[in-house]
């Protein structure tokens, strides 16, 4: 691309989740597909790159509808294709990548028919020993048709189903292979099944509405189509549900005290209407906001948090302070996937475009801005200069999250260490390139206090990850 350049998410320097998942399963037989559409339009901020639904009927032949494509929820279906889905049961998916392309035959889920009939799934995390696995599966005879792991995943349940007893089990004795990250929803013929690794990184719930059963990643989905919370997955649990309703598996779970989700959920991936195994997303960010002020207290005349997760952490900052909050962004929310970056020397930036600050708001004031993560550090600076133009008088950057020092290998797209702007600078070093008058992070000590004391991951805070991370980095390497 000569003159401008296309790209996917033009937040150069945000992070991204992988993904979403949704399931649900109506007993009496209605159709699920529009109630699927809406929960995955409920998670449209954990991947916006593709989706897809996939329906069969419980009481019908065994014939799955499928549709999934590139881009928003909104711009693959129509009420016309909608209507096409016809089916009791059924997998829905929104995908970001951190591993395998961005094309639309990576999109989920995944449908595969084998001998007990037909398989859907839909995967959120990340596999560490996805490779292996392949290689193990294609030297005796699978023939993959994606770069996902989840391709990996889905094969490996099929051919445990063959020599299973039930689809859970297959599923349970799949789990005993993989290593990493996932949070499943499949659907065998007559069963809606959920599992989360281990570990417990991605969060995945199960809700209820009249006489059907929802799996979701986060609960905020069930809000929209009107169902009830039941409980979450445990981190290790397979659960089933079919018409005798729900049964579990917990042969996988951990002690609690190994548990570890990730913690980056609290902090930005999850909406805040959103809770995750009892804990509210939007709490957890007040209480990151309350410990930075008493942590990283200064004199200032205003709070003011980066749309939209600094938001509750200023508002936290705020609370504890007594410094009142007030608003200075106001945010495009219209930038759409297919945004058009400015080129570098334009005069439009990619940040003013999305950002516009408040004059009013910070003009002759001492600022305290809360901004969830700084990665990269590219968008920072630029934040901070276009405080100070609006006429704000000190601007002091406080983060909701410790520094980025490590990679993620388990479904977030951190980049290696040397892209990091925190690896190899002090706090001070960081301060002067984002050019604020002070710089204060969340303290590693502090996570899981905001995690309501449940086991959490801080792998790429302080490279104590759960599980022996891969020698190599291995994201986006299922391309052979
Ligand atoms: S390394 Fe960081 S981003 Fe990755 S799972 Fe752990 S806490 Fe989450």
């Amino acid at each position: 691309m000569n003159s401008i350049e296309l790209q996917q998410n033009w937040e150069d320097d945000g992070l991204h989740e992988e993904c979403g998942v949704f399931g649900m399963y109506d007993l009496d037989g209605n159709d699920v597909a529009s109630s699927i559409y809406y929960g995955l339009f409920a998670l449209q901020h954990r991947g916006q790159e593709s989706c897809g639904i996939s329906v069969s009927d419980t009481f019908g032949p065994r014939k799955v509808d499928l549709l999934k494509g590139m881009g928003l929820v909104n711009e693959v279906f129509n009420s016309e294709n909608l209507s096409k889905l016809h089916g009791n049961i059924g997998v829905g998916h929104v995908r970001y990548s951190t591993a395998g392309e961005s094309i639309p035959s990576n999109a989920q889920p995944l449908v595969i028919n084998y001998v007990k009939g037909t398989l859907m799934l839909a995967h959120n995390g990340n596999l560490i020993n996805a490779n292996e696995l392949r290689d193990e599966l294609a030297y005796t005879g699978a023939i993959f048709q994606t770069t996902i792991d989840s391709e990996v995943i889905a094969y490996l349940v099929a051919r445990e189903r063959i020599n299973a007893k039930t689809a859970q089990e297959a599923v349970t004795n799949a789990m005993k292979k993989l290593k990493g990250a996932y949070a499943l929803v499949i659907s065998s013929p007559r069963k809606l099944i959920g599992a989360r690794d281990p570990f417990g990184f991605k969060p995945l719930c199960i809700g209820k509405r009249d006489n059907a059963y929802i799996l979701a990643s986060e609960t905020c989905a069930l809000d929209t189509i009107g169902a009830e919370f039941v409980r979450d997955v445990l981190p290790g649990e397979v659960v089933t549900i079919d018409k005798d309703g729900i049964k579990s598996d917990t042969s996988m779970c951990l002690p609690k005290a190994k548990e570890a989700r990730c913690v980056f959920e609290y902090i930005y991936f999850a909406r805040p209407d959103s809770n995750f195994d009892g804990v509210s997303v939007y709490h957890s960010r007040i209480m990151a906001g309350r410990f930075l002020a008493m942590d990283s207290p200064v004199e200032a005349d205003v709070v003011v948090g980066v749309p939209e997760s600094g938001n509750a952490a200023a508002m936290g900052y705020a609370m504890e302070s007594g410094i009142p909050y007030g608003t200075a962004f106001v945010k495009n929310s219209y930038v759409g996937r297919t945004f058009i970056k400015p080129q570098q020397k334009s005069r439009e930036s990619s940040v003013r475009i999305k950002l516009n600050v408040l004059k009013e708001a910070v003009c002759g004031k001492r600022v305290i801005m809360i901004d969830d993560s700084i990665v990269r550090g590219t968008t920072s600076d630029r934040i901070v200069q276009m405080l100070k133009d609006a006429g704000a008088t000190e601007v002091h950057v406080r983060i909701s999250s410790p520094p980025f020092l490590y990679e993620c290998y388990f479904g977030t797209d951190i980049p290696s260490r040397d892209q990091l702007i925190a690896h190899n600078r002090t706090i001070e070093e960081i301060n002067e390139i984002i050019g604020a008058d002070s710089l204060g992070y969340l303290r590693v000590e502090r996570l899981k206090e905001i995690a309501g004391g449940l086991g959490i991951c801080t792998g790429c805070f302080d490279e104590k990850y759960p599980m022996e991370p891969p020698k190599e980095d291995i994201r986006g390497e299922y391309i052979k």
